[in-house]
Parts: structure tokens; C-alpha cells; sequence
């Protein structure tokens, strides 16, 4: 059986969802080419808890979780179902790392379904979410990306949404498809150490801007999922790559997408009027 992609997408504004830019189109093309898997494992930045945990529900619930986007964004449903078994295999691939059966806390979150929306838009493909745990240090995920790697080999479609470089202080709303000069920098060094050898990806804490780019993890993490599933020969290369109000880099990599070229994106969704606030996490 052949073994399937690893994706991150670089997911921006949850109004995504509901537009065509140049970064949803590309994602709509991709999923026109991506192998039909038998599950959807999503490691997502907006579940980030104190927990390491998989969704085990049959119909996993949509949860708009944000504030201060419009009503359509908070009627939109993903309907996908969940596959309960597949918690089961996950538990099992991770030993001897724990990971706890969510049976009715989560569901998808938007970091899942901005994304899913475009790429498998028939959520016909069921979906199972990975916590992020939020007290485990950088290492711990890359560790256990390493372990989720034999699902590749069992028609599992691994998929990290996060982004790049996320600082939500930083929004500059007179560039909206732009990065500033350090996210660029930021942004070029991950690409090249994702491309000729993605386990060193922690190296990256060094580098001058890590803090302006990383202000907090919970975007960050999902990388390393797909470096650890990239492993030691293959490399992550980018397929889209393009920058949202000059914090935000929309970089995407595939793992075993080589035929995929280096598309630049534009356009993409803003946050509304008022977001962020003080608390969001979008
Ligand atoms: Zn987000």
C-alpha cells in the first residue's frame, strides 16, 4: 500500500473558510490531487491544552472557536465524521508516549476546518484531531511526529495547520500581502532547513527573529509534526508560500509531493474590524 502525503498549511484568518483567494485555490487544487485517504489525522494549533489527546467521536462537532467574526463563519458546519478506531491505532503508535480518548470535549476546530473546507470540500473523508500539548516541551512533539509516521503507511493523511510566523501584536493592516523584513528572514531560514534536513528544525530556536515569529508556540508546533513525518531523506518542500498583514507567512510544505510546484499566493482573508482583540487566538 502506498504511502501517503504529510501536509502543513499555513492557515491564517478563519475567513478563509468562506473565500477564494490565491492561497484557497491552491489548497482546492491540491486536494483535487491529493490520493483519497482513509482518514484525516489533524494536528491543529487551536487545541492547545494541557493534555496530549485524539478525538474518539463518531460525528465530531464544529466548534467556532473565536470571537468577533460574522455570522456566516459561525453558521459554517464540517460536517466529516470522526473515526473512533483510529484513536485506538494512535494510542497504540505512540507507546511508550501516552495519549488520552477524547469522547465528548472537542471536535474540529477552525484551525481543521478553514482548511478541510477547501481541500476535502465534501467532508466526505473522516477526520480525527491530535491535541498540541501545551506543557511539553518543543522536543516532545517532534519526538512524537516520529511515531506517527507508520500511519503513513495505513492510508492516514497527516495534516499540521498552523502557521509559520504568527504575531497577532504585530498585524500591520496597510500590508495585507505582505511580510515585514523579519518574517521574511524568519520565514526563508525554516524553508531551508525544512527542505535539507527537517529533524534539525529545533536549530531554528536560535536564529534572531524565533521570538518576533514565535511569540507563542501554539502556531509553531504544528511544524515540527511535519518535519518529524518528513524524516531523514525526504525533506518538506514549500508548494505555496505568500505573507497576510506583515506577520503572517501562509507557507505550506508537503512531504512526498515532489511533482508539486512552488506557487506564490495573494489575497488572503483579512481579520475582521476589532480582531485581534486582547485575548483572541485566531
Ligand atoms: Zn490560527
Amino acid at each position: 500500500m502506498a504511502r501517503m502525503p504529510a501536509l502543513f498549511i499555513g492557515h491564517g484568518s478563519p475567513m478563509n473558510t468562506l473565500e477564494l483567494n490565491g492561497f484557497t485555490r491552491a489548497w482546492r487544487s491540491l486536494g483535487e490531487a491529493l490520493p483519497r485517504p482513509r482518514a484525516l489525522l489533524v494536528i491543529s494549533a487551536h487545541w492547545f491544552i494541557g493534555a496530549t489527546a485524539v478525538t474518539a467521536m463518531a460525528r465530531p462537532r464544529t466548534i467556532h472557536d473565536f470571537y468577533g467574526f460574522p455570522p456566516e463563519l459561525f453558521a459554517f458546519e464540517y460536517p466529516a465524521a470522526g473515526l473512533p478506531e483510529l484513536a485506538e491505532e494512535i494510542a497504540e503508535a505512540v507507546k511508550p508516549r501516552w495519549v488520552g480518548a477524547d469522547h465528548d470535549q472537542w471536535g474540529l476546530d477552525h484551525g481543521t476546518w478553514s482548511v478541510l473546507a477547501h481541500l476535502f470540500p465534501k467532508a466526505d473523508v473522516p477526520v480525527v484531531q491530535l491535541s498540541i500539548n501545551a506543557l511539553k516541551p518543543l522536543e516532545y512533539h517532534l519526538e512524537l511526529g516520529a511515531r506517527l509516521a507508520v500511519l503513513r503507511e495505513r492510508e492516514i493523511l497527516i495534516l499540521s495547520s498552523g502557521n509559520v510566523v504568527h504575531n497577532l501584536r504585530r498585524i500591520d493592516w496597510s500590508k495585507p500581502d505582505e511580510g515585514a523584513d523579519w518574517a521574511h528572514r524568519f520565514d526563508d531560514a525554516v524553508a531551508g532547513i525544512m527542505a535539507s534536513d527537517p529533524q534539525s528544525i529545533l536549530r531554528i530556536v536560535e536564529h534572531p527573529d524565533f521570538n518576533l515569529a514565535v511569540p507563542t508556540s501554539d502556531h509553531f508546533v504544528p511544524l515540527l509534526y511535519t518535519a518529524a513525518l518528513a524524516g531523514a531523506a525526504d525533506g518538506a518542500k514549500p508548494f505555496l508560500r505568500g505573507y497576510a498583514m506583515g506577520s503572517l507567512s501562509m507557507t505550506c510544505y508537503g512531504v512526498q509531493m515532489e511533482g508539486l510546484p512552488c506557487v506564490q499566493g495573494d489575497g488572503a482573508a483579512a481579520l475582521p474590524q476589532g480582531v485581534p482583540g486582547d485575548q483572541t487566538n485566531s
